[in-house]
């Protein structure tokens, strides 16, 4: 068969480091094809609806929105931000962190708000708190892209000893009190905070853009993907869904020439973004064609742990809406219980209700994520299922995952005693159902761990040793919405002027 077109680019994966990526290779006048292997565009970004309720599978809130912030710009950028049904969490409180004994403490929105009321709860911390938050800042600052600067001041490439900092170890350095520590890194399950591995920047990076704006996208995350496609399509860019990319075709001097899909078709282009996991890529586009030292880097690599999410819809009017994030630490010591799956399990509970246009008084779903490992789910490891390619899970499974919701539920109620009577409907999905729809190895929450003991082992270049080979999304900088779409920048800059696009980023400061 004789391929007609040639794309510039095309892009494997609409994951939202895929299709920004997409959108501003587009606007920048370059023919532009995305391939996304599900039904439903976005990756971590779609969600399901069951009882007329929208669950979002990938994203609950996002970080640096407010106007004149780093995303808030980025998204103006793409042409996205008008168009956005956003909820503003509360400015006194967006993350609530609640300790074992069942007292709650807020992060407040801005660092007037964050800091004076931690330092009214714990005034002999006063010091500790104003280090903790100017040290966000400082490594902040080394991050030029993030700031949506050019990056010809102190950064963190030339000061790469600012990745070796554990994010654990500082906060032990700065306070003695357990419950300070564990309120200050008690959103840890945004980053899957491990105290052996996390380093502070994951944590600052992460803190400050949540700081600086926080919010939920009202009736669900999938309007992003939605909108980035509307935008796509504005500059000639085109996506097919249904596409899973199994192969890679390759011409003279190791470039890459098509991509096959598992139906046989073909597509070809000048260069290839990858927005799939680098280890999957890898195993697409032809180990051999990988220098074996970097193929065997990149797929040794850990990922970060994956989770049990359950869904619950509500019966009408039965259960308020909270317009914050719930962490609730069933253990002080927060971050040691990433992989324990004892008896206590679970240790923490992220909670939230997410936001309805119908209603912001009362919940009409709840949403709970908690550790789990794939090794959890390791009996039906060789089971897949997709809406594309159905397939049931035995009976145990069913079983495993009622008890599950089951343990979930108690929890629950040890907070909220009449829970269960709110509930109408429970439904969960775990780390196969990830690794099955998204593709990230073992199902895991965030892609490659970054790890403060070998911060550069840890980090992903967009560039691969394949000359028309790129790669985007959340293992480029760092993951979450923020991460990802900084990620497809730094993709794009292999073919824009940087300048000039963070000139053009800049001129939405306002
Ligand atoms: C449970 C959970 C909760 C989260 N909560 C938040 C949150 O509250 N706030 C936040 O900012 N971030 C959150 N995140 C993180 C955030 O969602 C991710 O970091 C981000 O969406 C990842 O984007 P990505 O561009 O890397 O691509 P992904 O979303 O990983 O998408 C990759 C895409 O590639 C496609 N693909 C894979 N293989 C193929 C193939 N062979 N052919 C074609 N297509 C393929 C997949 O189908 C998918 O669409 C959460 C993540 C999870 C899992």
């Amino acid at each position: 068969m004789k391929l007609e077109k040639q794309y510039d680019f095309i892009i494997v994966g609409s994951g939202i480091g895929g299709l920004s990526s997409a959108v501003v290779l587009a606007k920048n006048g370059y023919s532009v094809l995305v391939l996304e292997k599900n039904n439903q565009i976005g990756g971590a970004l779609q969600v399901f609806s069951r009882d007329k309720c929208i669950f979002d599978t990938g994203v609950h809130y996002i970080g640096g929105l407010d106007k004149g912030e780093n995303l808030y710009r980025m998204f103006k950028y793409l042409g996205i931000y008008d168009s956005l049904k956003l909820r503003s969490l509360d400015r006194d409180c967006f993350d609530l962190i609640r300790m074992p004994d069942g007292n709650s403490y807020p992060h407040g929105q801005g660092y007037e708000s964050f800091t004076s009321q931690l330092i009214h709860l714990f005034p002999a911390e006063e010091n500790a708190i104003y280090s903790f938050c100017k040290k966000l800042k400082e490594i902040c600052a080394f991050f030029p892209l993030y700031n949506l600067e050019i990056g010809d001041g102190q950064t963190y490439y030339n000061n790469p000893e600012i990745l070796s900092l554990g994010a654990w170890d500082y906060v032990n350095s700065i306070t003695n009190n357990q419950t300070l520590r564990s309120i200050l890194l008690g959103s840890g399950p945004l980053y899957a905070g491990d105290q052996q591995s996390t380093p502070l920047y994951v944590v600052a990076l992460i803190m400050n853009s949540y700081i600086k704006g926080s919010y939920r996208l009202v009736d669900g995350g999938s309007q992003i993907a939605k909108l980035l496609v509307r935008e796509l399509r504005k500059y000639n860019g085109e996506i097919l869904k249904r596409k899973e990319v199994n192969s890679a075709n390759y011409g003279d001097n190791n470039h890459i020439t098509s991509v096959v899909c598992t139906d046989g078709t073909e597509y070809r282009a000048k260069n290839f973004i990858s927005n799939m996991h680098p280890s999957l890529t890898i195993d697409i586009f032809g180990k051999e064609k990988f220098r074996p030292a970097y193929r065997d880097r990149v797929q040794k690599l850990e990922n970060t742990t994956s989770s049990l999410m359950v869904y619950f819809s509500l019966k009408e009017n039965s259960f308020p809406y909270y317009n914050y994030n719930i962490y609730d630490h069933f253990s002080y010591d927060c971050w040691n219980s990433i992989n324990d799956n004892s008896e206590n399990w679970p240790h923490t509970l992220y909670v939230c209700t997410p936001a309805s246009s119908k209603s912001e008084e009362f919940a009409e779903s709840l949403c709970i994520m908690c550790y789990m490992n794939l090794k959890d789910v390791e009996e039906w490891e060789n089971t897949f299922n997709t809406t594309i390619n159905p397939s049931e899970r035995n009976a145990a499974y069913l079983k495993f995952k009622k008890d599950k919701e089951e343990q979930i539920i108690k929890r629950l109620e040890t907070r909220y005693p009449d829970f269960r009577s709110c509930i109408k409907n429970v439904y969960s999905s775990t780390p196969l159902t990830y690794r099955d729809y998204i593709g990230t190895p073992e199902g895991s929450l965030y892609g490659i761990k970054k790890d403060f003991n070998n911060p550069i082992g840890t980090t992903i270049n967009s560039k691969t040793r394949v000359p028309n080979l790129y790669l985007t999304g959340q293992n480029i900088i760092f993951h979450g919405i923020l991460g990802a779409t900084i990620g497809s920048f730094v993709t794009c800059f292999n073919f824009l002027n940087q300048i000039e696009i963070i000139n053009k980023i800049n001129d939405y400061e306002k």
